[in-house]
């Protein structure tokens, strides 16, 4: 007798998850991956140190698989969207986020505020499509006012060294048509319902992190204050290649990271694997993302 003739799938369930943080509900939604060398991501790492703690985590030596997670929260009266994604800006293993919004059961022209984190282009490019078309037509888009500051900075863009270059750039494409109508927000504030802006700077001068409460529920909304946790909480001194100023940078990573600690806080990672989201633990010198258990009731 023959075998079946089901041939072999190539693509996962629509990657979308649901939790909550107290009367709030976060949807974490991917927009794919983006595979690099694991030559050069970690310039301070002691030589062969990465593919050490690559090893040890059971992951390929010679490569980093960087995920994009993106988190809707639903605060029962506005949907607000945490990040935005590559847009159609990026490698074709990411660029996945409107499918998996959409098969979550959202549709951007429902999102009422977009908030970013910091203006790097995996963050920023979802806003506003390669042919400039704007993806969320009705949202209020919410910057960190540090972060403005910086990269529409006409004498800092003159100044700059060419690796920030396409930043300011790309800060000018994303933003430049609805300049007037961005809200920069605070550090410190309740920018929206449940949701404060807190100080994570060093990843770039405006990099910020949210703390996210409802009654009881709590989550520390982490952004790229580590890049992969199983490489950066894991050894919180190690600077990503894309850190702009890595000793802040360290201080935020700890900063936030003992407070995930201390307070036993659910958190959140932009680069986390989906869905980037668990508990911290200390281990060793540093940290391990403890991952969420799964379960099908949200
Ligand atoms: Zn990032």
């Amino acid at each position: 007798m023959a075998r079946a003739a089901q041939p072999l799938a190539t693509a996962q369930a629509p990657a979308f998850f649901r939790y909550r943080v107290g009367d709030l509900q976060a949807t974490a939604i991917n927009d794919g991956v983006y595979v690099r060398p694991s030559e050069g991501l970690v310039p301070n790492a002691p030589p062969g140190g990465l593919q050490q703690a690559l090893a040890d985590r059971f992951l390929p030596t010679d490569k980093v698989t960087i995920s994009f997670t993106t988190l809707v929260v639903n605060t029962g009266s506005k949907l607000v969207l945490l990040d935005t994604g590559n847009g159609d800006l990026a490698a074709p293993t990411s660029g996945t986020w409107l499918a998996n919004f959409r098969a979550a059961g959202f549709d951007p022209a429902n999102v009422d505020a977009v908030v970013i984190s910091h203006f790097h282009g995996d963050h920023i490019n979802g806003l506003r499509m390669k042919d400039g078309t704007a993806r969320f037509p009705r949202a209020e888009i919410m910057v960190p006012a540090v972060e403005w500051a910086f990269w529409t900075d006409d004498a800092k863009m003159a100044q700059a060294p060419a690796g920030l270059k396409g930043t300011f750039d790309n800060t000018r494409r994303v933003f430049g048509p609805v300049a007037n109508d961005v809200t920069r927000y605070e550090w410190g504030k309740e920018i929206l319902p449940g949701i404060t802006a807190v100080d994570a700077h060093g990843h770039t001068p405006g990099h910020t992190a949210f703390a996210i409460t409802s009654g009881t529920g709590r989550l520390l909304a982490m952004s790229d204050t580590t890049n992969d946790p199983n490489i950066f909480a894991r050894n919180p001194e190690w600077s990503a290649v894309f850190d702009q100023d890595g000793p802040e940078a360290i201080k935020a990573r700890r900063r936030m990271l003992d407070l995930a600690v201390a307070e036993r806080m659910q958190v959140s990672f932009y680069h986390a694997p989906f869905p980037a989201t668990g508990f911290i633990a200390r281990e060793g010198n540093g940290y391990a993302l403890v991952p969420v258990t799964w379960r099908p009731e949200v």
